[in-house]
């Protein structure tokens, strides 16, 4: 009998260790429709629960910090490489040893020290009217600050994080004063005040007084989709050079999460090709992992040139950024 109660006693402690162990806690800025799909496949394959809490990004970044050593987060995934940066450099991370993510992922779109990892790209880029615009007179986002473009351009405000990571990779390429000679030409051919939003900014060129934007390509393939703005036509920009502006979505394992093995086999999860293709596609962005597939409507955009530079450097030059958008008076 005391054998029975002390087996019972055991089989209670081993399945609690087993629950707590075989949940994982996502704290994550992404839309949960986006990611919700991933989480049910990697439940089923693995019998690992996710529970997931999203929230904004400054938000949850915020509550990482003030839980700390006590928070249930497992992971923080987020989007742009200026926001991934941050939660570095407040120590949320825990470095990772994997294999699997570095052959999967291709090292420009993941940190150097290895705390957080790219799981998409996203394509800042020129988007114009056909009916306003010959798109033999496109070429990079410099030539937008070129008299052409007067009262033509339209950009959404730089407070948003996705245009301060663009201005680090103009500061990156061609030193601040000159990105800032450039972002003063743009200033000076806005044909309306700045977005909110880069749905609002395409709207404006469809139907509003602006020719040309820069925008991430899924807001495009958004309203592509409806069916509804097929006088909009995206153009990659910077082809004769760097490239066209690649930012990320990404996310790392948080410092005290005492399920760190489970934390990785997720990464690494979401890195594997079958992953990436539902990933990626779901929000129209592209696969980091080269062997995943090409959502059908970005895939006839076509192949292009993106820019390659390091996407923490993003990160490390995001005050500056802030810096020069305030000087040249982009807000
Ligand atoms: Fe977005």
């Amino acid at each position: 009998m005391r054998k029975l109660s002390l087996l019972i006693i055991i089989l209670a402690i081993s399945s609690c260790s087993k629950i707590d162990e075989n949940t994982l806690t996502i704290y994550s800025s992404r839309q949960p429709q986006l990611i919700e799909p991933l989480l049910e496949s990697f439940e089923l394959e693995t019998g690992i629960k996710i529970e997931l809490l999203t929230g904004d990004a400054p938000q949850l970044l915020q509550r990482l910090k003030s839980e700390g050593g006590m928070t249930q987060a497992d992971i923080f995934m987020t989007v742009d490489a200026g926001t991934l940066w941050q939660a570095a450099s407040e120590d949320i991370f825990h470095p990772i040893d994997s294999k699997i993510l570095e052959e999967n992922i291709p090292s420009y779109l993941r940190d150097s020290e290895k705390r957080w990892f790219g799981f998409s790209k996203r394509i800042r880029t020129i988007v114009y009217s056909k009916e306003k615009v010959d798109p033999q007179n496109l070429s990079t986002i410099e030539d937008l600050a070129s008299e052409k473009w007067d009262n033509k351009l339209c950009l959404r405000t730089s407070r948003k994080v996705y245009n301060r990571s663009l201005l680090a990779s103009m500061i990156d390429n061609l030193g601040y004063e000159q990105s800032k000679s450039i972002v003063k030409g743009w200033v000076n051919n806005f044909a309306t005040p700045v977005f909110s939003n880069d749905t609002n900014a395409l709207k404006a060129v469809a139907d509003g007084p602006c020719h040309v934007t820069i925008v991430n390509t899924y807001y495009l393939a958004r309203l592509l989709d409806t069916g509804k703005y097929d006088q909009l036509e995206i153009f990659w920009s910077n082809q004769s050079n760097r490239g066209a502006h690649v930012n990320i979505t990404g996310a790392g394992v948080v410092k005290s999460s005492k399920n760190k093995l489970n934390a990785i086999k997720f990464l690494e999860y979401l890195s594997t090709k079958e992953a990436q293709d539902i990933y990626a596609s779901l929000n129209y962005e592209f696969p980091v992992n080269t062997r995943s597939e090409l959502n059908d409507l970005i895939k006839k955009w076509g192949t292009f040139k993106e820019d390659e530079i390091p996407v923490e450097r993003l990160g490390k030059l995001q005050r500056q950024a802030v810096k020069l958008a305030q000087e040249a008076e982009y807000f």
